[in-house]
């Protein structure tokens, strides 16, 4: 162990000389073992056992144990470094050596080098002696929301994101600011890039459902004919709801769109109106003023307008589920990540750790993603916030491509820039100020979907006409 007065760069530079293969072994070994969101065992595993060999004490940061958490140092202030740490589902097709033994599942958003950059600035800072407190959240579950029921009760449960859970588990009690990263495709390595404010977008995952009594394609006046009805609310929803939110940096898009026989029956064919129809997409945003609950009102309000118009003009709608005589209308509306805003103290710690680590003229000025991020959760909960930068990894490929990978030389340059950061912020003198951490009901009913359910009698759409059948001609 070396003394508060270590010079820092010296230290840093000297670890990344003799470690730097490690980095690249820890990041090839996780590319290779990839775990999907809620089953990051393995991984958490992993990581627990390389810290104990470096004599870094650490625990499963829940009840599931697939996220890890530790502390270097001791006392004020506490300042926390969290790396994302699961994979996305799906096989890896690279023809590389580090290629996923998992067939189902992959490093493609390049949590790979988030955790072993992590694992790094650990193992790096764990040698000298610090003036305060760093933890390190190795945080499951940033992909999808997952359950976080114990490991032995199985995946029942409420789903939830791996920054609220991590803000349940009381990873982020006392922190004053937190720090991440993620890779940036395009941004060549050895540069980072950041902006004070939204970073990262807010997002929320909506559906659109339709149910009729379907029929015969020769007849589609005498039912209600809901390829027609979907066609008209897909081609006009997003048009509309964006008309009635504030600011330009908006996004609303359709992801899914089928019809079939029924919810639980996929069969369709070209000569049957179907009795289902699925409208499902995002919100996206980066206004700092629109907030959840604005998001959901509007989606509503709109979203029943709509199929009125669309549907059936305004005739009172009956509150009776659909059958054979009832089209049925099923609104719903999830949130997903809130905005990741970077705090402008944190956003200079960064930008200080960069100019020290890597020269302030490779750190870049970003503009906001319309990407979701669950860190947005975490750092709500520092007293002074939090800031998230992009590490250039390289490339021309989008993040979750299967076929991306990362420029490896991007691993030196993120511990770099994360300890000096770390250490600078250590440095910075941070007044006390309480924040309080929502409860787990409040989490819930956050991340709970919203529901509204409309039904009307088939009768009263507009142009319904009752089945005539044949019409027989009188003999002449
Ligand atoms: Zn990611």
């Amino acid at each position: 162990m070396v003394g508060q007065n270590v010079d820092i760069v010296l230290h840093i530079a000297q670890w990344l000389q003799r470690h730097r293969q490690q980095l690249v072994h820890m990041r090839r070994h996780l590319a290779k073992h990839p775990e999907i969101s809620g089953t990051e065992w393995r991984t958490a595993a992993y990581i627990r056992g390389i810290l104990a060999s470096a004599g870094i004490k650490s625990e499963y940061l829940n009840q599931r144990e697939n996220g890890v958490i530790c502390e270097l140092g001791s006392g004020e202030p506490l300042i926390a470094w969290r790396a994302d740490i699961d994979g996305l589902p799906g096989a890896d097709p690279r023809e590389v050596p580090y290629r996923s033994r998992n067939p189902q599942a992959r490093h493609s958003c390049g949590h790979d080098i988030h955790t072993a950059i992590g694992i790094g600035i650990a193992l790096a800072l764990s040698e000298i002696e610090l003036p305060g407190r760093i933890r390190f959240i190795f945080q499951p579950s940033e992909e999808t929301s997952t359950p976080y029921t114990p490991r032995h009760k199985g995946g029942d449960g409420p789903l939830l994101q791996g920054g609220i859970q991590a803000v349940l588990s009381g990873a982020m009690r006392e922190v004053q600011l937190v720090f991440s990263l993620h890779t940036r495709p395009g941004l060549p390595a050895g540069n980072v890039a950041l902006n004070a404010g939204v970073f990262n977008g807010y997002n929320a995952f909506y559906q659109i459902e339709l149910f009729g009594p379907g029929g015969h394609t020769a007849q589609p006046r005498s039912t209600f004919n809901l390829t027609e009805a979907l066609a008209k609310i897909a081609h006009q929803f997003p048009d509309r709801l964006s008309r009635r939110m504030p600011g330009r940096h908006l996004v609303i898009a359709h992801g899914q769109m089928q019809v079939s026989a029924a919810p639980d029956n996929p069969a369709s064919a070209a000569n049957a109106i179907p009795g289902y129809g699925l409208i499902s997409g995002n919100i996206r945003h980066l206004e700092p003023d629109l907030s959840g609950t604005d998001v959901e009102k509007l989606f509503f309000e709109e979203g029943q307008t709509l199929v009125f118009d669309t549907v059936k003009g305004r005739t009172p709608w009956e509150a009776r589920p659909p059958g054979t005589e009832h089209v049925g209308v099923c609104l719903s509306l999830r949130q997903g990540a809130i905005q990741v805003v970077n705090s402008p103290i944190a956003t200079q710690l960064v930008r200080q750790g960069a100019a020290t680590a890597i020269g302030v003229e490779h750190c870049l000025v970003s503009t906001p993603s319309m990407g979701g991020e669950d860190v947005g959760a975490l750092h709500e909960q520092a007293s002074h916030g939090g800031a998230q930068f992009w590490l250039g990894t390289g490339g021309s490929m989008n993040l979750h491509q299967p076929e991306i990978d990362f420029d490896e030389d991007a691993l030196a340059v993120g511990v770099k820039v994360g300890a000096h950061t770390l250490h600078a912020a250590l440095r910075t003198d941070l007044r006390p100020r309480e924040i309080t951490p929502p409860t787990e009901q409040q989490a819930l009913s956050q991340a709970q979907k919203q529901e509204r359910r409309l039904f009307l009698p088939i009768t009263a759409l507009a142009d319904y006409e009752p089945a005539g059948g044949v019409t027989y001609m009188p003999q002449s």
